[in-house]
């Protein structure tokens, strides 16, 4: 099946740890990495006394069932020492949302995809764009449509091109 992850971060060197975890992505079992998008930088959502962040968009072709993806993308996220805290969208080392998984549209407690955030992110958004612009969303429409209809606010930039 072929998904897509969003990695983001905020604290202790945000890149190094998105870096990393592209490759403990990469290392899980029943996991292939397929391609990773330039990194952007996007103001932070919801509270605002935190510092910017780093997003990027990586592509997989995986075998495992989504919650088992879900998973291994958490157990990365603990090994990066995040700590959950109470606070919705507070800084973190490290974010991992499954974007989309295939064509599914998933409901359940521990998991909606595709990821419900996904249509009001430029930062989600536009490197999903760099590495498959023809990406069809499930539920949502072309990655095309959807990027348009985007509001333009908080606008990310390209930090520094990284190879596939
Ligand atoms: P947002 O989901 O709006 O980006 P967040 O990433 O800060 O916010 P988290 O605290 O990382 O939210 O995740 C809270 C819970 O969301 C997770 O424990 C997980 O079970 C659930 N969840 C639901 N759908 C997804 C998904 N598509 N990807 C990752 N986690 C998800
Ligand atoms: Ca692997
Ligand atoms: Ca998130
Ligand atoms: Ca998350």
């Amino acid at each position: 099946m072929r998904a897509y992850i969003g990695l983001g971060g905020n604290l202790d060197q945000p890149q190094q740890h998105l870096l990393e975890a592209r490759h403990e992505i990469a290392s899980l079992h029943g996991v292939e990495a397929l391609a990773f998008s330039p990194l952007y930088r996007s103001a932070p959502m919801g509270p605002k006394d935190q510092p910017d962040y780093i997003n990027a968009v990586m592509a997989i072709e995986t075998r495992l069932p989504p919650l088992e993806l879900l998973d291994g993308l958490q157990a990365i996220e603990t090994h990066h020492g995040r700590v959950r805290q109470g606070e919705r969208w507070g800084p973190r080392t490290l974010d991992l949302d499954l974007l989309v998984y295939g064509d599914q549209e998933i409901q359940s407690e521990r998991l909606t995809v595709p990821h419900p955030g996904i249509a009001l992110r430029r930062f989600v958004l536009l490197p999903l764009y760099d590495i498959e612009p023809h990406l069809k969303i499930p539920g949502l429409g072309s990655l095309e449509s959807v990027l348009a209809a985007c509001p333009s606010d908080g606008l990310a930039l390209i930090l520094e091109a990284e190879g596939g």
